[in-house]
């Protein structure tokens, strides 16, 4: 398919945006301000959820209120130019309700280790390396096995409005070879989690978080899983997972060529009307 040169984006909206009410870097106006001059319809915040045991990486507890009160207020600020929508990026540990919010985006970030430490699955290559060689027999496959085991359970029983980067197991794989990627036992891991996962109705995040900061050459999920979810009649949604709001809409051109080249016409949006659905489609072209 050729595609137009200098074309712009047509998404004009995330979903999933961080500010330093977690470990972003900017704060909520400032991402906004950025959103509504980048021509953004709509935004929605998503701070990481109150969690104990990784503190620095998400809301205090003790601000969760004030989070809210400050993200309804910039919704009001921004009435009828640009619609805000308050959310969480909500980890399969976190301990925070989702209710209060608008929507949640459903994560895997941790494995818990026996002695009940916290290992980042996108975290330090190191860690991971050690829980993989003293949990997982040595064996990389078996500890993406565990993470899209945990996935699927946690996404079947939360059932969120967005699932958060699919195969984020790929960050760490990339820098520690762990597994072929195209081998048959991972390929048909990662589309039996994500059928499974299908049956939910959420909606599947197309995320250029990685390509933003320059680790990663295309969104995750990889192609191939996109392509099966076209197939399965699934919905995508485009975002930048942004923790800096130089980079709201990175890899958004290069998201909407990757879904145009699979057969996607459309992908689905935070609605540009708070008044209307919370979800509308977007066409690619
Ligand atoms: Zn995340
Ligand atoms: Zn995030």
């Amino acid at each position: 398919m050729i595609m137009e040169k200098n074309r712009i984006s047509c998404t004009l909206s995330s979903a999933h945006v961080h500010t330093d009410f977690c470990d972003g870097k900017n704060t909520a106006r400032e991402m906004a301000l950025t959103a509504y001059e980048k021509g953004f319809v709509s935004l929605g915040f998503t701070s990481h959820a109150p969690q104990t045991f990784d503190p620095a990486h998400c809301i205090d507890p003790a601000r969760e209120e004030d989070y809210k009160a400050e993200i309804r207020s910039i919704q009001q600020e921004y009435a009828g130019r640009m619609a805000v929508y308050i959310g969480i990026e909500r980890d399969m540990l976190s301990c925070a309700d989702s209710k209060g919010y608008d929507y949640f985006i459903a994560s895997v970030h941790y494995f818990t280790a026996p002695e009940g430490e916290y290992i980042g699955v996108d975290g330090a290559s190191d860690k991971l390396q050690q829980y993989i060689n003293e949990y997982c027999c040595g064996d990389g496959l078996k500890m993406a096995k565990q993470y899209f085991s945990l996935f699927r359970d946690y996404v079947i029983t939360s059932k969120p409005a967005i699932i958060g980067h699919f195969d984020l197991v790929r960050y760490n794989n990339l820098i520690l070879s762990l597994y072929d990627e195209n081998s048959p036992e991972y390929t048909s891991m990662e589309l039996d989690t994500l059928r499974t996962m299908r049956e939910t109705d959420a909606l599947l995040e197309v995320n250029t978080g990685g390509v933003a900061r320059g680790y990663m050459k295309e969104p995750y999920p990889a192609p191939f899983l996109l392509k099966a979810w076209l197939e399965w009649g699934g919905e995508v949604i485009i975002s930048s997972d942004c923790h800096d709001k130089r980079l709201i809409d990175a890899g958004y051109i290069q998201a909407e060529e990757l879904l145009l080249s699979l057969g996607y016409d459309h992908a689905v949006r935070l609605s540009s009307s708070l008044e209307k659905y919370m979800w509308e489609q977007v066409g690619l072209r």
